[in-house]
Parts: C-alpha cells; structure tokens; sequence
C-alpha cells in the first residue's frame, strides 16, 4: 500500500534541505518524506575536495543538520533508496526497494553526476576515480593513502581544488592534466591563469595545458592515459573532474519540460506539472536579472533555489530574486564571483599593488555581467548591485568601481 505525503522531496542534498526548512516554517502540520539515494541526511560537498584534505573539516562536520534535528522538525527521511519512478499522473513514485508513496507536492533536488570519461577498461575501474559524494571521497582518500604518482583531469573548479589539494598530501606526485589555456582559463584573466599556474608549479605539480584526454589503457601494471599530442602520462591512478550530467531521467519520464540540459521551472521554481517543483544543480530557471534560461552548479544557487521552492510549495508566490554567488579555494587563493564570468567577456581586470589581490569585471553588449572578487572579501553585495543596475558601462569607467586600491 502507499503512504501519502503532502510534500514529498526527492533527492537529500542541499536543495532539497532548503526546501524542507522553508516548507516547515509556513506549513508546521504538513507531513513531509525526504527521499535519498545515498545513506547520509544532506550534508556539505565543497570540503569533499578541500577543507576534509586540509584538516580544515571533519566527516563530522559535514551534516547540515543531525538527524534527530530532521526528526525534530517533522522531516522524515527515507535514505539509501533511489527514486525511480515518477508518475505525475497519479502523483506517485517508487523507489528500487520496491516503495511507493503517494504526495501532494513534489521537489525534485537530485543533482548531478560526475560527466564520465569515454572508455575506461575494466581492468582499471577502481583506479579512475571521480568525485561527487561522500563515498567518492573516502575510496578518493583510501587511494591517496597508498602514496603513488597520480594524474588530475579537468581545468574546471573540481579538477583544480584536487590538483591543489593532492598536491598538500605529502606522498604523492601529481601530474595535473587540463585541455584548454591552464587552470580556470574558461574565467580567469590570462594574468590569474599564470599567476595559479605557476603556483601549481611551484608546489611541485606537473602541470601541462592543451592536452586532451584521448584512452586509458593499462600498460606494465600501471595506467597509461594517452593525450591527443600522443604522450601519455604513466601514473598509479587518477582522478578527474571534466563537468557534471543533470539527474534528469526521472523528469524524462514524466515528460516534464526541459531548458540548457535539465528541468525548466518558472521565476517560482514549479516545473511544467503544477504540483512538481524543481531546484539546485537540476533546474533552469529565468535569471533574476536578464530573464534568460539559467542554471547554475553552485552552493548558494542550491540553497538559494530549494528555500524559494519550498516557500512555494508551502503556498507562498514568491518569485526567485536573488543572484547567486560561486566561490573556491586553491591553495591560498580564494574567490567569490556573481553572474556570468567568462574569460572571453572580461572588460577590465584590476590589481592590487602587491598583485595579491584581483577584481575581474565581465561584460557583454557593453553591460556588466559578471564579477569576479580575488581575494578580496566583503564585496558580493556591491557587485550584485553594480550587476543588477544593467546600465551600460564602458571599460574605462570600471576604475576604482569597487576598491580603489
Ligand atoms: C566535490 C565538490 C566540491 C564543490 N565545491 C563547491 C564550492 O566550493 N563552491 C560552490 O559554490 N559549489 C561547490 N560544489 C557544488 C555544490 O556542492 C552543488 O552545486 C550542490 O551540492 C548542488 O545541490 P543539489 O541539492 O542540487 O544537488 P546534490 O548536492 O547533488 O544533491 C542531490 C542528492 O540527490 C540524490 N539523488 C540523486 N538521484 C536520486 C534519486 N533518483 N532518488 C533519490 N535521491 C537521488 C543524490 O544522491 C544527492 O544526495 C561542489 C560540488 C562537489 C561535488
């Protein structure tokens, strides 16, 4: 028989978090079901591949709330079970243990996973390894406690944190391996590309741009991975990170509408089914400021997101307003940017006098798009104001914008 929920919340990670707390504060009878695929209440990914590696967190500090918070919040949570049926018709799912519950509402927070790399043999499954969730990281640090040479894939955020903090592990001799122009060359500057790169070096990294995974193969018991310029690196095992694949299948089934690659909701966050809200790394959404089609891969658009959602779900009208920031540490450079920054957008880059310090303003059509905050703090809001101002700015008036150094 099926239990019925008033909000059933598929998937527990942030988003879905957000949208719990959010529903519990307008609605405090309303029976809520989270439902997630792995055995851990939602807990936080960005120190998987930072702070856990640098003795900055611990696993224990990792859970947004404990259990028996959920419990008190009248959360209940039915976790290890994947979803894998949605029928909206009938407003049902059923997940691989053979259950089924009924809802009134429905979130859909199930994320992303790692993009895969084209054929890996057999033979070296357990020695390409990605990064994703929990137990990725513990089979990523029971790998990295063997020592060894290793070789990181990706320029993009997840491939450099772990070139970087591999790289802090003592043991091991890291090859870092991206396809474009350096670490984060898709954002940064050429001048902060150098300035990471040479960093990267000076940390003992073997760290080569322009070359483009082409085969793994296994060669004289270790792993060879072959570029397109023909040289392979020979390493102990790898990781990569080359971008992440929407969870969109249980939306294919329901045929709910989609937009860039995952689940197209209104400013509300409801999908194209009236009583199917959608949030965090799945849902494309209208931009708060330009209206375009948006999604975004980040913590704050997650928590962001899941809060409207909820509040929604719960009965509210609320429209998705805020812009959503993205941050990252590597080594002891740390950044926090809004809005779109693309290193082919960047209008104006300024430094500080000791070139520690960095303020990339990106535009498109002569309009402020994005910015980018280099170690520099306390500067998101006025960035989220300069953005949402939409006037038209030449490069030349961006001086001093934002810190007059
Ligand atoms: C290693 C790592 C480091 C990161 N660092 C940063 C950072 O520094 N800054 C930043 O802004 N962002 C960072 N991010 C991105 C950020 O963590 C994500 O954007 C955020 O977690 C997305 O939240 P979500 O709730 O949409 O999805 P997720 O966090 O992916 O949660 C979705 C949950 O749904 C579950 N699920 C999937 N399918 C099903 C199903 N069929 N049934 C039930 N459950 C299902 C998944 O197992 C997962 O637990 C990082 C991500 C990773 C992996």
């Amino acid at each position: 028989m099926n239990t019925y929920y008033d909000y059933l919340l598929v998937g527990a990670g942030p988003a879905a978090a957000a949208a719990a707390s959010a529903i519990r504060e307008k609605d405090t009878q309303g029976q809520i079901l989270m439902l997630g695929a792995e055995p851990e209440t939602p807990y936080q990914r960005p120190p998987l591949s930072k702070g856990l590696w640098l003795g900055k967190d611990a696993e224990s500090d990792l859970p947004l709330k404990s259990a028996s918070d959920w419990a008190s919040l009248g959360v209940e949570m039915a976790l290890g079970d994947p979803v894998i049926t949605l029928d909206p018709q009938h407003r049902e799912v059923k997940t691989l243990a053979g259950k089924r519950y009924d809802y009134g509402k429905a979130l859909l927070a199930m994320g992303g996973r790692p993009k895969p790399l084209a054929a890996v043999p057999e033979l070296l499954r357990d020695r390409v390894l990605s990064l994703r969730s929990l137990a990725d990281y513990r089979r990523l640090r029971a790998r990295a406690a063997e020592g060894g040479e290793v070789l990181v894939v990706g320029g993009g955020f997840l491939g450099a944190e772990l070139a970087a903090t591999l790289s802090q592990q003592g043991a091991l001799k890291i090859h870092y391996c991206v396809s474009g122009d350096g670490p984060l060359a898709q954002m940064l500057p050429p001048m902060l590309v150098e300035k990471v790169s040479a960093r990267y070096r000076s940390a003992g990294v073997d760290m080569e741009k322009q070359r483009k995974l082409m085969e793994i193969r296994a060669q004289d018991g270790r792993l060879a991975a072959v570029f397109a310029d023909g040289h392979p690196v020979v390493c102990d095992w790898m990781v990569y990170g080359i971008g992440m694949e929407p969870n969109n299948a249980l939306a294919d089934t329901a045929g709910l509408q989609k937009g860039q690659g995952a689940v197209a909701v209104d400013a509300q966050m409801r999908s194209s089914d009236p009583h199917i809200w959608v949030a965090g790394d799945l849902a494309t959404y209208p931009d708060p400021v330009w209206g375009s089609p948006l999604r975004l891969e980040h913590w704050d658009n997650a928590e962001a997101t899941g809060r409207i959602a909820g509040l929604n779900m719960a009965g509210e009208t609320v429209a998705f307003r805020h812009q959503s920031m993205f941050y990252s540490d590597i080594y002891e450079f740390g950044f926090e940017a809004v809005g779109e920054c693309r290193s082919d957008m960047v209008g104006h880059t300024e430094c500080s006098p000791d070139g520690d310090q960095a303020i990339v303003y990106y535009l498109r059509d002569h309009q402020l798009r994005g910015v980018l905050l280099w170690n520099v703090w306390g500067k998101v809001k006025a960035a989220r104001t300069l953005i949402a101002a939409k006037r038209r700015v030449e490069p030349d008036a961006l001086r001093g914008l934002l810190k007059d150094w």
